[in-house]
């Protein structure tokens, strides 16, 4: 494999005239040649479009102005995340021939920086799972081994980074989906606050939770990313009014810094050696850590799971063969729309229509949606309550390293319990970053999660910046 360099020296390499935009390129089609088939990164790649904008790029030059900040680095994207003119799947069958008419406004900000796009990556069904095992365009594997998942749902956008075939990837976190894959494939990977980066062209899966962010091989190429895609748009109305503030990247550990690791995560871990992992670059660099108990983040797997299916059923009724993608012709709207909704959906996106439907449904929409509802409220506030002692909160990303194919799928809540980590600071609308632990596990990389206070991003950025730098 050709190594590619990160977005901060390409950017470096460009300006200088020291690196080529097109042997950039040039080095990720030899890679996606050699790789794609067995890790199946991409659902669409458009690599000799990519080639000609970055021909053009090194033709035109590197200005030191802010509209070529990204000039010439190839990016690739999620393929929930609408770019104008290329099929959008979702990783869906329903979707089959969908091409959006308009762009996401993350993807929007990023070619006006002069980004070139690479392609669409494979995720799981609608973003819903956790190994990308769920997708109808079939599994990612893990380039760091190829007979383990690379996490999900951004897995593609994770694999396509490991293995060469991006210097970078949006990908999109409801309950774990950037963090998680990152995790597994030795990546950085951020979910912002809620609210800091539009969902305009992120297709919906459950609103109150998705966000859109960067994955990529260091915290600065994440602060890089996230600094352009983040800020107010007009056509997100969840989008914060404020503009994020700067990131300055020092590298040094802020004076007194409190870290406190959540006691109810640390209990769940079967496997010493990750706890292990995760403290010791703290330990080492003489932070100071200390326990600190949130009870209500036990109950998180089920609150989540409560709120994304009734959210899920209810986003994904759009899809009835008569406004996108495909159709299954019956005679009879009733019966085309049940033609095409069993035929289009997978199992696991069926299933959670399903168990959505019902947790809304007259009568149970108490017992379940609304005590649900409640509980997020809850968590939130014992989360908030921590961050009157701490200033960011530590967990391992995951329970396990990268687990094999085939391990979980059979059993959803096994695989539901992937994320336990990851959903409650989603829940609590709490920005949070994995990064890679210095120490391995079985030889394979374990995820450091720290979180931080709503709308604390940059802090969140500039001390995981320090933190890697141990
Ligand atoms: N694994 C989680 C789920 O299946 C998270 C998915 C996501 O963040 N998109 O819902």
């Amino acid at each position: 494999m050709k190594e590619l360099p990160a977005i901060a020296d390409l950017s470096f390499g460009l300006l200088r005239g020291s690196i080529k935009a097109q042997d950039v390129v040039a080095d990720i089609r030899d890679n996606i040649e050699k790789r794609e088939v067995n890790i199946n990164a991409y659902i669409n790649h458009y690599i000799d479009q990519a080639e000609t904008q970055a021909r053009r790029a090194d033709e035109s030059g590197y200005p030191e102005d802010e509209t070529a900040d990204l000039k010439g680095i190839p990016v690739a994207v999620k393929d929930n995340i609408c770019v104008k003119g290329w099929p959008c799947t979702c990783a869906s069958n329903i979707l089959n021939g969908f091409i959006p008419p308009y762009e996401a406004t993350a993807v929007k900000r990023l070619r006006e920086k002069g980004v070139i796009l690479l392609g669409k990556t494979n995720l799981d069904e609608f973003a819903m799972g956790a190994s990308n095992e769920t997708s109808a365009y079939g599994p990612v594997r893990n380039p760091l081994d190829p007979g383990r998942v690379p996490g999900g749902s951004s897995g593609g956008s994770a694999a396509a980074v490991a293995y060469g075939g991006a210097v970078a990837a949006l990908g999109s976190d409801t309950g774990g989906s950037i963090r998680q894959p990152a995790s597994f494939c030795g990546l950085v990977g951020l979910r912002p606050s809620y609210g800091r980066v539009s969902r305009w062209g992120l297709v919906a899966f459950s609103s109150s939770l998705d966000q859109i962010g960067p994955i990529t091989k260091t915290v600065e190429d994440a602060a890089l990313l996230y600094s352009i895609i983040a800020g107010p748009d007009e056509n997100d109305s969840t989008t914060c009014p404020q503009p994020p503030d700067e990131i300055r990247l020092t590298g040094r550990i802020p004076e007194g810094i409190k870290v406190g690791m959540i006691t109810e995560c640390f209990e769940e871990i079967k496997d010493s050696r990750i706890a292990e992992a995760v403290r010791s670059p703290f330990i080492k660099a003489g932070i100071d850590i200390q326990e600190i108990s949130i009870p209500l983040v036990r109950l998180s797997v089920a609150g989540y799971y409560l709120l994304v299916v009734s959210e899920a059923s209810s986003n994904l009724a759009r899809y009835d063969g008569i406004r996108y993608g495909k159709r299954i012709s019956k005679l009879g709207l009733t019966e085309t729309y049940f033609a095409t909704r069993s035929q289009g959906f997978g199992d696991e996106v069926t299933r959670r229509i399903l168990l959505g439907t019902f947790g809304l449904s007259a009568g149970y929409i108490d017992a379940y949606y609304n005590t649900a509802l409640s509980y997020r409220a809850e968590l939130a506030k014992q989360f908030k309550k921590a961050f009157d002692e701490v200033d960011f909160l530590l967990t391992p990303t995951t329970p396990t390293v990268a687990f094999k194919l085939g391990e979980k799928i059979q059993d959803p809540l096994d695989m539901y319990l992937s994320d336990i980590f990851t959903a409650s600071s989603a829940l609590a609308a709490l920005p949070s970053i994995s990064i890679p632990a210095p120490d391995k596990v079985d030889g394979l990389p374990v995820g450091i999660q720290l979180i931080a206070p709503r709308w604390k991003d940059s802090e969140l950025l500039e001390f995981a910046h320090a933190v890697e730098k141990i």
